[in-house]
C-alpha cells in the first residue's frame, strides 16, 4: 500500500472517525490537537441515519446510545417564565423525539469515538501544524512547538476555522457563508431542575434571540445556548473566549426570563463555545495530498442538525475510500469527494431553508407565541428526514 503515514490535524469528531478506520486498514495515523485533550463542552449533537451505520460498524452504537441525552420534550415560555408551548414529540435540539436518531453531548461523543480507536494512532495534543509544504513525494510539517515531521499524507480536520484549509487553499477558493445567527453553548448547573426536558424562551420582535437550557448527564448538569441574529457581520476572534462572552451579554443584556441569570452563569462556566452559524463551501476538498475532512472542508453550521453525521461518516468513506485504491491519493480523493459530495449539499441546503423558514416564522409571531414555538420546532422536518435518509453507507 502507498501512503501509509498520515497526519490528521483536529481531535473533534471528524479527526477521530478517520484515525479509527485508517488505523484499522493498517495505515500509520499521527492526530494533532490544538487542545490539551479531547475537548470539554459543546452542545446535544444528533447521530442520524447513516452517521449511525457508521457508529454501528466501529462498535460504538450501544455505548453512543447509552450516554444520550434521552430527552422526554421541550416546552416554551414566555418572558415571565409561563409554558406557552409544550411537546413530548420533539425538541428544537434534536427534532422527532420518536426516531431511531440519537442526541449526544458533543464531547461525549468525541470522548466515545476516539476512545475506540487503535492504540496504534499517536495523539499529539497541545500542538497545531505551523507550516506545511508538499511536493511529489510527501508533505514536510513543523509544528508550532518546534517538531519537524514528514508524512505521505494531511488531512484537515480542524473544524469550521481550520488552519490546514488556510494554510493550503487561497481566500479566493472558499467560500465561508454566513447565515445570519449566532449561538454560544455553556455547561450551567441545572437550576431550573429540569428532568431530561428543555426549555426556551424566544424573546419577541422577529428574528432568533433568546435562549434555552437543557438538562444534561441524568440531571446532573444542564446546557444553556444562548442566541442572537446580529445586526451585520459579527466581527470577533474565534479565540478570544473572553471577547465572545462579553459580545454575547451585550448582546443579549436586558432580556427577559432567566436570561440575567444565564449570563451571569456563562461568565463562570468551565467550558463555552461561541460561534456565527456559517457554511463552508469549496469547489474541491483536496489538493495535492491534503484533503479537508467535516466542518474544516464542509461545514453545515449548527442549523444542518447534521455536522456530526457528516463527519462520521467523511471519515469512514475517506478511510474507506485510501484502503480501495490501496493508498493512491489521487484515485482516493476523487472518489471520497463524488461519494459525498452531493450529500453535503443537501444537508447545506436544508440548513438554509431551514434558516429561511424559521425566520419567517418567528416574524409572524404575532399570531401567538405557542404557534411560532411550535413552528420553529416543527420548521422543515418532513423535508430534513428525508435528505437525512438519502444516503446509504457503502462497504470497503
Ligand atoms: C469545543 C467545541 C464545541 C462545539 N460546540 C458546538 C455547538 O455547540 N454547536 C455546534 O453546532 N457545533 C459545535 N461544535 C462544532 C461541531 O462539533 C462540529 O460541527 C461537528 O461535530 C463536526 O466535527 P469536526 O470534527 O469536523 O469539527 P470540530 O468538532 O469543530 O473539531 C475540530 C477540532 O480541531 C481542533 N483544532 C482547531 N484548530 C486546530 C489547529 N490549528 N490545530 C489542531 N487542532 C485544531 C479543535 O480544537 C477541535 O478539537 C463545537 C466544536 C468544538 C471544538
Amino acid at each position: 500500500m502507498k501512503n501509509t503515514r498520515v497526519l490528521v490535524s483536529g481531535a473533534g469528531i471528524a479527526g477521530p472517525s478517520l484515525a479509527y478506520w485508517l488505523d484499522r486498514y493498517g495505515f500509520e495515523v499521527a492526530v494533532v490537537e490544538r487542545a490539551a485533550g479531547i475537548r470539554p463542552g459543546g452542545q446535544a449533537v444528533d447521530v442520524r441515519g447513516p452517521g449511525l451505520e457508521v457508529a454501528e460498524r466501529m462498535g460504538v452504537l450501544a455505548e453512543v446510545r447509552a450516554k444520550g441525552t434521552g430527552m422526554r420534550g421541550m416546552s416554551v415560555v414566555d418572558g415571565d417564565g409561563v409554558e406557552v408551548y409544550r411537546s413530548q414529540e420533539r425538541t428544537v435540539s434534536g427534532g422527532e423525539l420518536d426516531s431511531a436518531d440519537v442526541e449526544i453531548l458533543r464531547d461525549d461523543l468525541a470522548k466515545i469515538i476516539a476512545a475506540a480507536g487503535g492504540d496504534g494512532i499517536e495523539y499529539l495534543f497541545d500542538d497545531s501544524i505551523a507550516v506545511l509544504e508538499q511536493d511529489e513525494d510527501g508533505v514536510r510539517v513543523v509544528f508550532e512547538s518546534g517538531l519537524r515531521r514528514s508524512f505521505d499524507l494531511v488531512v484537515g480536520a480542524d473544524g469550521l476555522h481550520s488552519r490546514t484549509r488556510r494554510l493550503v487553499f487561497g481566500p479566493s477558493e472558499v467560500s465561508i457563508r454566513h447565515l445570519g445567527t449566532c449561538m454560544a453553548v455553556c455547561t450551567v448547573p441545572n437550576f431550573l431542575g429540569l428532568d431530561h426536558w428543555q426549555v426556551m424562551h424566544q424573546m419577541p420582535g422577529g428574528g432568533l434571540r433568546g435562549a434555552m437550557v437543557m438538562s444534561a448527564r441524568d440531571n446532573t448538569e444542564a446546557r444553556a445556548y444562548l442566541m442572537f441574529d446580529p445586526a451585520g457581520t459579527v466581527d470577533y476572534d474565534h479565540r478570544d473566549v473572553r471577547a465572545q462572552k462579553e459580545l454575547v451579554a451585550r448582546e443579549l443584556a436586558g432580556d427577559g426570563w432567566e436570561m440575567p441569570r444565564l449570563l451571569e452563569l456563562m461568565r463562570s462556566a468551565p467550558d463555552f463555545h461561541f460561534d456565527s452559524a456559517a457554511q463552508v463551501h469549496l469547489d474541491s476538498w483536496s489538493k495535492g495530498r491534503v484533503v479537508l475532512l467535516g466542518d474544516a472542508g464542509y461545514c453545515g453550521s449548527p442549523l444542518s442538525g447534521q455536522g456530526t453525521t457528516m463527519a462520521m461518516v467523511g471519515g469512514y468513506v475517506l478511510a474507506g475510500e485510501l484502503k480501495a485504491a490501496d493508498g493512491d491519493h489521487v484515485t482516493a480523493f476523487t472518489a471520497y469527494e463524488k461519494e459525498l459530495r452531493d450529500y453535503v449539499h443537501a444537508n447545506q441546503q436544508v440548513a438554509i431553508t431551514n434558516m429561511r423558514q424559521r425566520r419567517a416564522q418567528i416574524a409572524q409571531e404575532t399570531a401567538g407565541a405557542a404557534e411560532a414555538a411550535e413552528a420553529l420546532a416543527e420548521a422543515g422536518a418532513e423535508e430534513f428526514t428525508q435528505v437525512v435518509a438519502s444516503y446509504s453507507v457503502k462497504d470497503y
